[in-house]
């Protein structure tokens, strides 16, 4: 079997016009590197090459000035092969559907790599978050609940905070869910508040998980965090913690930014007045004692680890051969690309890829789900303890295949997934 012939012009990647979009192209171009290599059928690679199901509305929402603005949201099921779908709900400028299937493709090889029992899913709307108001941002987030009724359900679709969403964003998508049905389902939704069926350690899970990989990858390449110089751009839920996991395990780190820009002090930046900085003001720039810098020149800072804990193609074909790291780590979706990756690769520099690195956050959400269904809730130490077995038992995998032979480590994570999902696949065969 081949790819169904659908439309005259189709886009020249062979992708459906609707999904032409680099970030898509860029999860696709990383599928078909290695799809060979993992062993998967071609009539099933054509399977696994496009999303299962991809929903697009409108989201109206009344603003504070009694205007109404219609929002695009958008929700992408890439597979439900190994179990209900699972992603982040992300609300930014940038958000198309294009975008949100390369990041549900990139959900459902995570998923697999760390044989946790889901496919990949994600969602968003476009907006300017920073433009609407706490109320604003309320409404617009249980009207494109509604939206999502017909695919989403603990046992379907079960949504999480990604960029500019967080536990108060997962509260009102649970509200609303739950009003809709006439009981709570805390189960249909991850990242939420304790108070609500939350987990401890959800919040911190993806920058501890980027931490606790990276600090197992340098223990095997013979060399340590402690004392070593770290530099995160991105400073959010997972760049944020990320920082503050290395400097517990003993690095310096010199710099960290937001979108607008970063502060670099090769000393050491003192997080916790960093953290107070940002609290106060809103954003990083300013904070005394620290030079400032733009993301671009921040990417650029000779350091020991590099965590991309922002946003997507921050790495490319323009900038990696000034990247002066021993170690990217990242916490970012797809913040390198394809380019970017072979510059990396012949500087012998290793990535610990996505995949891996943020897994984390979709492993605690795993353990939420798992206790809000069995209504028992876990400590702080067992979870930390679990989400440390899985982290290090999928970096074991990988390493080994990729030391074994001679893959980068994306490629090696991908294949390992790649046939978690194809051999699932194959068991239970094409419909109907
Ligand atoms: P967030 O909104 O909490 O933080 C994002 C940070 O990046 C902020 O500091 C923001 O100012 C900065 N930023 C945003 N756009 C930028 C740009 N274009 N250039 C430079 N900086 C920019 O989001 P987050 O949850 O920390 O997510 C960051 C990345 O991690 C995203 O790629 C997301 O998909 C990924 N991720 C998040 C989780 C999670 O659990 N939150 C899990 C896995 C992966």
């Amino acid at each position: 079997m081949s790819s169904a012939d659908t439309s005259a012009d189709e886009s020249a990647g062979g992708l459906p016009p609707e999904l032409d979009d680099p970030l898509f192209q860029q999860a696709v171009g990383q599928f078909d590197q290695v799809v060979e290599r993992a062993g998967v059928d071609e009539s099933l690679a054509d399977v696994l090459r496009i999303p299962e199901r991809s929903l697009a509305v409108a989201v109206p929402m009344k603003l504070d000035d009694g205007s109404v603005a219609v929002f695009p949201g958008y929700r992408v099921q890439h597979s439900s092969v190994l179990g209900p779908t699972k992603g982040g709900v992300r609300y930014d400028t940038a958000v198309t559907l294009g975008e949100c299937a390369a990041l549900a493709m990139w959900m459902s090889w995570k998923c697999a790599l760390l044989r946790l029992p889901y496919g990949g899913a994600k969602g968003g709307v476009r907006c300017n978050p920073r433009d609407l108001s706490t109320p604003e941002l309320e409404r617009l987030t249980r009207r494109f609940t509604s939206e999502l009724l017909p695919v989403i359900g603990p046992q379907r679709d079960i949504p999480a905070p990604d960029m500019a969403t967080d536990d108060q964003t997962m509260a009102w998508m649970m509200d609303t869910y739950s009003m809709q049905v006439g009981h709570a389902v805390p189960e249909i939704v991850t990242g939420k508040p304790l108070s609500v069926g939350g987990s401890v350690l959800r919040p911190e899970a993806t920058g501890i998980g980027v931490v606790m990989v990276a600090d197992e990858a340098v223990r095997r390449l013979g060399w340590s965090l402690a004392g070593s110089a770290g530099v995160v751009q991105g400073s959010g839920k997972v760049g944020g913690v990320a920082a503050r996991e290395l400097a517990a395990r003993g690095a310096r780190v010199i710099a960290i930014s937001d979108i607008a820009g970063g502060i670099h002090d090769p000393r050491g930046l003192d997080l916790d007045r960093v953290e107070e900085w940002r609290r106060q003001h809103g954003r990083l720039g300013g904070f005394p004692d620290a030079e400032e810098l733009t993301n671009a020149e921040l990417l650029e800072l000779p350091c020991d680890v590099l965590v991309l804990a922002a946003a997507e193609n921050q790495v490319t074909g323009a900038n990696a051969a000034r990247v002066t790291t021993r170690l990217v780590a990242e916490g970012a979706n797809g913040p390198t690309t394809l380019e970017a990756d072979e510059v990396l690769a012949e500087r012998g520099i290793p990535v610990l890829p996505d995949i891996l690195a943020n897994a984390g956050g979709v492993a605690v959400s795993y353990f939420e789900w798992v206790q809000d269904i069995q209504r028992l809730f876990w400590s702080a130490d067992e979870i930390r303890f679990r989400l440390g077995e899985l982290m290090r038992a999928a970096l074991d995998r990988v390493w080994q295949l990729a030391y074994g032979e001679s893959l980068s480590l994306r490629r090696a994570a991908l294949v390992l997934s790649i046939r978690e999902v194809a051999t699932a696949l194959s068991a239970r065969g094409i419909y109907p």
